[in-house]
């Protein structure tokens, strides 16, 4: 049987509230699609403003006495999460595919990613460490610990329907935090078939609540408003993002965001042209594209760009384009209308303001929500379509004639998450790593995520940062006790 049918089956296509499976309060639900279809999929219970209510009573009821659970009780439970989601890494990676659409290759890899930050986690909650010193002054000892924020709202995007969620469940199991979680409507079965998967491995009820809902701006705020609720952990698009600040703003809530992206992909002449072409195609078909750190600005040496673009065109046309479960298919399509339809868009735009497709530029087949894979040449400084995070696989060619050029085209954005850096010389390359301004780069490697690594982004990017021993502390509160012995 499918995950998906076990889901259907077992009544986890409702919302889960306090370990419970149960249907929204007006007997909502969201029609999920299949994206390489159009068809629907399946139908999942839609959370209406009362069903926040109840989800935030079972968080703040389940918070102290979680709070209070050994630290390596928590790491227990991680780690058999952990094992559970590589047992059934085909399972999970089917339903990935089957309601986001990615290739069944890069959901397998989606799980092994999202697994990790369980692992990671696991160790991390046995090293929440705090200080102790002696005053300056000599009178007394400072001691700093760090205690559990409190019940936590966390929102996540569709595009990695089971990483984005893992990355803030394991942090906040961690620190000792009950949470909310509210998954795209896009994608709530893998978030779904998380909150299973956590009962299994042990988890208390009340400690994870699930609470898909398709009126998001109206069951956010009754969260939000809800004193009880001390964090929210975003990824999304930093249009919500700014929403958001201004919710939290009224209860003064604890927040970190995970915003959109215009990543540059810088290309010196002394660059390995073909390393830039394997790290280029990573950094930008990866997820078809649909990546907050998608390669989003190719800016190429003038020295090199035309043998660049000639080789990226080549492997652009090359790639593989159908239904993510379909046998060597390397590019699935995008998650619905309102992407394709932006894709259609940012050609125009870029048509528009004078530059050329070199390949692709159109929806390709249907049905589905598909679009090709698209080089973009000519792409002057001042194109629009610069400005926009694109969220799919077009990819706009600039050309740049110093560093100093590079630099202040890789900077002419609000946004400062991922950046790549392709040069030959490592000095030169670390130069304008630390001239760009922007929370990640890659040198010379277009794939940078890793649950190790400090993951954020500056600017309009985002505040505070996932993964790494910093994604621990976002949930946790600092302390302080002034002390005389
Ligand atoms: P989105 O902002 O539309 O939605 C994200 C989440 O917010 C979803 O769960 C959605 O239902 C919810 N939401 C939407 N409107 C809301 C409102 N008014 N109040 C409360 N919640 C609301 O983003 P998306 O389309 O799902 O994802 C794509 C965006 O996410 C891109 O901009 C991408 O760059 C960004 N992203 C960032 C990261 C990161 O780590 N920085 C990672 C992945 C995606």
């Amino acid at each position: 049987m499918s995950l998906l049918d076990e889901l259907t089956n077992s009544g986890a296509t409702q919302l889960y509230i306090g370990g419970e499976w149960r249907e929204a309060s007006d007997g909502n639900r969201i029609d999920v699609l299949d994206p390489s279809t159009a068809d629907s999929l399946a139908t999942v219970a839609s959370g209406a403003e009362d069903d926040a209510k109840a989800a935030v009573d079972a968080a703040a009821e389940a918070q102290e006495s979680w709070a209070a659970t050994a630290p390596r009780e928590r790491a227990e439970i991680l780690m058999r999460a952990f094992n559970l989601m590589i047992e059934r890494k085909d399972t999970l990676a089917e339903l990935v595919v089957q309601e986001m659409g990615k290739a069944l290759g890069e959901a397998a890899g989606e799980v092994a990613y999202a697994a990790e930050f369980y692992r990671w986690y696991a160790g991390e909650a046995v090293r929440n460490l705090g200080s102790i010193s002696t005053a300056p002054g000599g009178d007394k000892r400072i001691i700093a610990i760090h205690q559990p924020v409190g019940p936590s709202l966390l929102i996540t995007p569709w595009n990695f329907p089971l990483a984005m969620a893992t990355r803030k469940i394991g942090p906040a199991i961690a620190a000792g935090c009950t949470m909310i979680l509210k998954p795209a409507s896009d994608t709530p079965l893998s978030a779904l078939a998380l909150g299973r998967l956590m009962a299994e491995a042990g988890l208390p009820d009340g400690v994870l609540n699930i609470l898909p809902s398709n009126r998001s701006s109206k069951v956010v705020p009754i969260i939000l408003g809800d004193d009880r609720i001390r964090m929210v952990s975003f990824t999304g698009s930093t249009e919500v993002g700014r929403t958001l600040l201004g919710e939290a703003a009224k209860t003064v809530v604890k927040t970190a965001m995970e915003l959109g992206g215009n990543a540059p992909f810088i290309v010196c002449e002394d660059a390995d042209i073909e390393a830039s072409i394997e790290g280029a195609m990573i950094a930008k078909i990866r997820n078809g594209g649909q990546s907050c750190i998608a390669a989003n600005r190719f800016l190429v040496h003038e020295a090199v760009a035309d043998e660049f673009t000639r080789q990226l065109t080549e492997a652009m046309k090359g790639l593989k384009v159908g239904p993510g479960l379909e046998e060597g298919v390397e590019l699935g399509p995008l998650i619905n209308q309102r992407a394709q339809d932006d894709m259609a868009e940012s050609v125009e735009v870029a048509v528009g303001n004078g530059s050329q497709v070199s390949t692709g530029g159109g929806t390709g087949r249907s049905p589905g929500f598909f679009f090709e894979p698209t080089v973009l040449t000519g792409v002057a400084p001042d194109n629009p379509v610069l400005g926009r995070e694109i969220f799919g696989p077009i990819a706009p060619v600039t050309t740049f004639a110093s560093d100093d050029d590079a630099v202040a085209l890789a900077n002419d954005t609000i946004y400062g998450l991922a950046s790549y850096v392709y040069s030959g010389d490592l000095a030169r390359a670390m130069r304008i790593s630390e001239a760009i301004e922007y929370g990640m780069v890659g040198i010379n490697r277009g794939l940078i995520s890793d649950p190790a690594a400090p993951f954020g982004g500056v600017k309009q990017s985002g505040v505070g940062r996932e993964g790494a021993h910093d994604g621990l502390l976002e949930f946790l509160e600092t302390k302080y006790i002034a002390a005389d012995w």
